[in-house]
């Protein structure tokens, strides 16, 4: 790694939307090899976060640090060339194209390809397969993304970002709108990309499941970060079940 210090370090984050401060001077701490959660009820501001710091949206105020580099004022696609990737709320992959042509079509500048069947080499194709067995999809990489179910989709997505080679993923709800039965290869697959190597800082809503699989828990609540610690901590913090129950 570049530096030693914290993967990730947010300090004084600030994203107002006229006059609603939607991230109000936040400051988050994602440690390397982590995998870290922010929860948070509806509306406190972990997508903005999000947003700014995979560079989507611009802070108002805020300074971001990244494997040591400042980056709040770089550009998305630069900041996913230093090793910053995302997955979102809702998948974004072309219903109408293969699995396969669909993890091969993020481009490193932060394009999408146009032209897929001339513009992927053997090795991309090669990596974008391993990728596919990796999150269990290998059998599907012809099928039609659209024809996948929801959960199925979200792996692909996964398997996308994955070709960038990031060193920390962003996850936004990763389990939500995927079937139970999905959810045990899902959390499987993020604990193995993990101890291979990649940190994950994951919004989710679903609590037993960030329990389970997180550490530290980061929980927001006005656009800010009320507490931190490690799950079993964060389970019976009475600040932490005041913001849910209170809002
Ligand atoms: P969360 O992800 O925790 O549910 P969000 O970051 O989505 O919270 O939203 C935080 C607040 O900012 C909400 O009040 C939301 O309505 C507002 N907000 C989010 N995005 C925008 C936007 N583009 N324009 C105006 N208000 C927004």
């Amino acid at each position: 790694p570049a530096s030693t210090g914290p993967l990730l370090e947010v300090r004084g984050a600030t994203k107002r939307f006229g006059g609603l401060t939607a991230v109000d001077g936040a400051d988050l701490t994602v440690e390397r090899g982590s995998i870290t959660a922010l929860i948070g009820p509806n509306g406190s501001g972990k997508t903005t976060l999000f947003n700014l710091i995979t560079g989507t949206m611009a802070a108002d105020a805020g300074t971001i640090t990244f494997d040591g580099k400042r980056i709040e004022k770089l550009p998305p696609w630069s900041r996913g060339h230093l090793g910053l990737g995302r997955t979102f709320q809702v998948t974004r992959l072309f219903k109408d194209m293969t699995v396969l042509q669909n993890v091969v079509a993020p481009q490193p500048d932060g394009k999408l390809r146009t032209m897929l069947a001339d513009a992927v080499s053997g090795s991309e194709a090669a990596r974008a397969r391993e990728l596919l067995d990796i999150v269990g999809l290998g059998s599907f990489e012809q099928q039609k993304a659209g024809a996948l179910s929801y959960g199925q989709q979200k792996l692909v997505e996964l398997a996308q970002v994955l070709m960038l080679e990031p060193q920390l993923i962003l996850l936004d709800e990763p389990a939500g709108g995927v079937n139970p039965s999905l959810l045990g290869r899902l959390t499987e697959v993020i604990r193995e990309l993990n101890r291979s190597g990649i940190t994950f800082l994951i919004v989710e809503h679903n609590i037993p499941l960030v329990l389970d699989l997180c550490d530290p828990v980061h929980v927001f609540a006005r656009g800010a970060c009320i507490a931190s610690g490690p799950p079993g901590q964060i389970r019976n913090d009475p600040v932490v079940l005041d913001a849910y129950l209170g809002d």
